[in-house]
C-alpha cells in the first residue's frame, strides 16, 4: 500500500462521523424536484472558419448521443445543480458519472470537479500538503493547474527535467528515503505533445515507494482500450495511483475528475476547498459527459479517425520541411520561436485561408518558444488535412522562419 493511501486511511478514520460521504445522498439524488425545464437549442456556431486548435478532439461536443443526453437532463433536472456537492448539489448524474469514471480507469472511486484546473489544484493541495514531510517530484513542463496545486500545498518540491528519468532518479536517490514522496506528471504534454516514459517512471516510483499522480487530460477518451488513456494503453493501470482527467476535451463537455484508491479520493472529497466550496457541475453537463464516456468506451472509430488525421498531417508537414515538436501524439506543435512572427502566421492563416490556429505565446510557453499548436480532430476529413497543410506551407514560406530550441513552458 502506498504511504499516501496508508496515511489518508488513518486520517479519515480519525475524522469519523465528520466524514463526508455520498452514499446516502447518492440514493436520493435525482429525485430533487426540477427547478427549471427549459428547452435549450444547441448553439449553432455556424462559421466559414476551419478550426485547427480545438480541444474537442473527437467531436463529442457535437455528437448526437451527447446532445440528446444533455437535452433530456435539462428537461428532467433543470439548468443548474442548485448547490455545492455537499449542500443539495449532488444529482444522480454526478453519482453515475463518478462510477463510470472509476470503472473506466479501474480504480476504487472517482470524484468530479467543476474543471480539470480545479481538480489538479484541489487534489494536489490535499495530497501533497496534508502529509507532513511529503516531497513532490514534478516534471518541469507540468500544467499551470499542477504548479498552482503544488504551490498551495506548501510541500517541498523538486522539479525534474522534462521526461528525464535519469534526473528524476537522481533527485529521488538524493532525498531522505523515509519521507513520503509524490511524483506528478502528465501523460501527453499539452504544449509539446510528447508522451512521458510511463513504464520507466512507474518502475522508478516502485523502487522509491513513491505515490504517482498522472494528469491524462489530453489522453482520456483518445488513447488506450475504451479511451482510458496512456497508462491503460501501456498496461500500467495499477502503477499510477491517481489518474486525473478532464471532461472538457476528448469527452466534449466540461468538468474535471480524479480516479484512484478510495482513501485518497475520500480525503480530497473531505478536505479540498475547490471541491467543497463551489456549485457543482450542472446535471445536464454531467449527463452529457456520462454519455460521451459510455459512448467512447464502446467505439474506437473516433479515436482511429483522430490518429489517422494526426499521422497524415505529420507526414505532410515532414514533406514540406515544417518542424514540429513531437510525433508521439495528436498534438502537432509547429515551432515558430518568435512572438510577433507567431501571431503573424496565425493572422495570415485566418485572413488568407480562413483557418483558425491559435498562436501560443507566453505565459503558456516561454518567450522565444512560441508555437502554432495544431490539434486535428476526428471530424476533419483527409481533404481538410491536405488543405490545412498546403495553407500552412504557403504561410511558412512567406514568414521564412527557422526552428528554435525545444519547448519549455513558463514556470
Ligand atoms: N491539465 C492539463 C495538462 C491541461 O492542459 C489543462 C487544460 N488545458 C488542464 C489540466 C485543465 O483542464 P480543464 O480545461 O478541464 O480545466
Amino acid at each position: 500500500m502506498s504511504q499516501h493511501v496508508d496515511f489518508f486511511s488513518r486520517e479519515l478514520a480519525e475524522l469519523g462521523n465528520g466524514r463526508r460521504d455520498f452514499m446516502e445522498l447518492g440514493r436520493h439524488a435525482g429525485r430533487f424536484p426540477k427547478a427549471l425545464a427549459r428547452g435549450i437549442r444547441p448553439g449553432s456556431t455556424v462559421s466559414e472558419i476551419s478550426v485547427w486548435c480545438s480541444n474537442d478532439y473527437l467531436g463529442m461536443g457535437e455528437h448526437p448521443v451527447v446532445l440528446e443526453a444533455m437535452k433530456r437532463a435539462i428537461d428532467e433536472y433543470g439548468a443548474g445543480s442548485g448547490g455545492s456537492r455537499n449542500i443539495s448539489g449532488t444529482n444522480h448524474c454526478h453519482v453515475l458519472l463518478e462510477k463510470e469514471l472509476a470503472a473506466l480507469h479501474r480504480k476504487d472511486s472517482a470524484l468530479l470537479f467543476s474543471s480539470g484546473y480545479a481538480a489538479n489544484d484541489g487534489a494536489l493541495t490535499v495530497l501533497a500538503g496534508r502529509m507532513d514531510g511529503c516531497i513532490v517530484f514534478s516534471d518541469e513542463l507540468n500544467h499551470a493547474s499542477i504548479i498552482d496545486g503544488l504551490r498551495h500545498s506548501g510541500a517541498e518540491k523538486r522539479i525534474f527535467r522534462h521526461n528525464d528519468t535519469a534526473h528524476l532518479e537522481e533527485l529521488l536517490a538524493a532525498s531522505d528515503p523515509d519521507r513520503p514522496k509524490l511524483i506528478v506528471l502528465e501523460s501527453v504534454y499539452s504544449m509539446s505533445g510528447d508522451i512521458a516514459p510511463l513504464a520507466e517512471i512507474a518502475e522508478i516510483a516502485r523502487r522509491h515507494q513513491a505515490t504517482t499522480f498522472l494528469d491524462e487530460v489530453h489522453a482520456v477518451g483518445l488513447y488506450g482500450p475504451q479511451g482510458a488513456g496512456i497508462a491503460a494503453r501501456e498496461g500500467l493501470h495499477d502503477d499510477f495511483t491517481v489518474i486525473m482527467g478532464t471532461l472538457g476535451k476528448g469527452f466534449g463537455t466540461a468538468g474535471g475528475y480524479l480516479a484512484g484508491p478510495a482513501p485518497l479520493i475520500d480525503a480530497v472529497r473531505n478536505f479540498s476547498r475547490p471541491f467543497i466550496f463551489t456549485t457543482s457541475l450542472p446535471p445536464a453537463v454531467a449527463a452529457g459527459a456520462l454519455a460521451a464516456v459510455r459512448y467512447l468506451r464502446g467505439s474506437d472509430r473516433e479515436r482511429e479517425r483522430l490518429h489517422e488525421n494526426a499521422r497524415h498531417l505529420q507526414r505532410l508537414l515532414g514533406k514540406h520541411g515544417i518542424p514540429y515538436v513531437s510525433d508521439d501524439s495528436h498534438i502537432v506543435s509547429v515551432l515558430i520561436g518568435d512572438d510577433a512572427i507567431c501571431k503573424e502566421a496565425a493572422a495570415r492563416l485566418l485572413h488568407q485561408h480562413g483557418i483558425y490556429a491559435q498562436s501560443i505565446n507566453a505565459p503558456s510557453v516561454r518567450t522565444g518558444e512560441e508555437i502554432l499548436r495544431i490539434a486535428p480532430s476526428a471530424v476533419h476529413t483527409p481533404g481538410d488535412v491536405e488543405e490545412f497543410a498546403a495553407a500552412l506551407n504557403e504561410v511558412w514560406s512567406e514568414i521564412g522562419t527557422t526552428a528554435p530550441s525545444p519547448l519549455r513552458t513558463a514556470a
